[in-house]
């Protein structure tokens, strides 16, 4: 394992811009979520647009039934001229009286709906009280307007927090969602060390839910919750600060703040973690071999940049130019940066023209954005990765890190291909 003294960047100065931005919305959040929440419903307030987003992002449903819709908000209702509130309740009372299935039923804001100023929080007690006990009615806001995509995420998960019952139980609790492959490694590493009850937010059913009080500690696995680490701060959880557990160093330094804080012995560490970690070291290895020596440049987008930054340049032997980032909390990706050095801007916010003329002067090997920015840079002759792929794309803990790596030097060895190709 690398030395993990910190050298240190979390007190780089911070480049923060606020101009135009090149980002999805928060809607885009409800592909991944509706997967993992098996008897939730994401009912989007919103336009076609809104509508034509989520049905072309999630493509086929592979449901018997699909989890998410789109009310669609209509001139007349954009024009004040009807009562919103009243058609949400029909539509409402015809969705879940077809759907018995649904326990949770997530009234998603969007774009319309907030420059309407339609109450959805208002909505979601009036219809929680009428559908109680059966389902439970929560809001949190998609839209596009100042946000990016992951934060749809975080507010579904910060609505659910209030909720949770009080509890004075010791337990973890695994806060983001996880791929079901990804989940169940984690927890069984976790087992594995004794170390339990372990919950998981978001929990698969609303039947599988907890309490949450004082005597919970919580592990962040998504960075980009930032709203949600404050949520279960005020319900009295603790946070365990680590690195994200991406690679073989930031799942090991993930496990090892856990662990430590459930009293794991060194022994029992190593036993668990020996094989996994070598596994994942080889094939780190295997992987980065064209990533070694090359420049990375990210732009804000998914907020995984940092934690990746680490990765990238820890374990991959990468040289950081620019780490954007839409936000930065260092509550939650401080660790990340106290184990990163170099020289790189570290940014916050996005001006897109002025980052765009900055990797232009830069030329780096590998640039991480948007699909918005991905065709055109390539088209200048950069080499891109886009960002989403890796919020879709399992890529936390061991058995992931060689998968990680590789969603990086995919790219980088089309380039090379195409380059002796042209030379030839
Ligand atoms: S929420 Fe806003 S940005 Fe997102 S699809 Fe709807 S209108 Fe577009």
């Amino acid at each position: 394992m690398k030395d993990l003294a910190p050298t240190g960047c979390r007190d780089l100065p911070v480049l923060k811009q606020r101009g135009q931005h090149e980002v999805f919305c928060g809607l885009t959040g409800i592909i991944w979520l509706h997967r993992k929440m098996q008897d939730a419903f994401f009912l989007v307030i919103g336009s076609r647009t809104c509508a034509h987003l989520l049905q072309s992002a999630a493509g086929v449903m592979i449901f018997a039934e699909p989890r998410f819709g789109t009310a669609i908000l209509e001139e007349t209702d954009l024009a004040g001229m009807a009562d919103a509130q009243e058609e949400l309740d029909r539509e409402v009372a015809r969705l879940l009286s077809r759907r018995t299935d649904i326990k949770q039923l997530f009234l998603v804001g969007s774009c319309p709906s907030e420059v309407i100023k339609l109450d959805l929080a208002r909505a979601a007690e009036r219809l929680s009280q009428q559908y109680a006990p059966n389902v439970r009615v929560l809001n949190f806001s998609g839209s596009g307007i100042e946000t990016t995509f992951t934060q749809g995420e975080d507010a579904c998960l910060a609505s659910m927090v209030p909720v949770l019952p009080a509890s004075d139980e010791r337990q973890l609790l695994l806060v983001g969602a996880l791929p079901d492959v990804v989940e169940e490694q984690a927890l069984g590493l976790l087992a594995d060390m004794g170390i339990g009850p372990v919950r998981v937010l978001p929990a698969a059913r609303a039947a599988d839910e907890y309490g949450i009080g004082e005597n919970t500690v919580f592990a962040m696995t998504q960075p980009f919750l930032g709203d949600t680490h404050g949520a279960l701060e005020r319900r009295g959880a603790r946070h365990i600060p680590a690195p994200f557990p991406f690679g073989d160093e930031g799942t090991t330094a993930w496990l090892r703040a856990v662990a430590d804080e459930f009293g794991v012995s060194d022994e029992v560490f190593e036993r668990v973690t020996a094989a996994p970690r070598a596994r994942a070291q080889k094939a780190v290895a295997q992987a980065a071999e064209v990533l070694r020596g090359r420049s990375v440049f990210f732009f804000p987008d998914s907020q995984l940049e940092v934690p990746l930054a680490r990765f990238l340049t820890r374990e991959c032997g990468m040289q950081a130019v620019e780490v954007g980032t839409p936000f930065l909390h260092k509550g939650l990706v401080g660790p990340d940066l106290d184990l990163m050095e170099g020289e790189f801007t570290l940014s916050e916010g996005q001006d897109v023209d002025l980052q765009l003329d900055r990797v232009r002067a830069a030329q780096p090997d590998l640039t991480v954005c948007g699909l918005g920015l991905a065709n055109p840079l390539e088209a200048e002759g950069l080499t891109t990765k886009w960002a989403i792929e890796l919020v879709f794309t399992p890529v936390h803990f061991y058995e992931q890190a060689g998968d990680l790596a590789g969603l990086f030097s995919r790219p980088i060895r089309r380039r090379d291909l195409l380059k002796v190709e042209a030379a030839e």
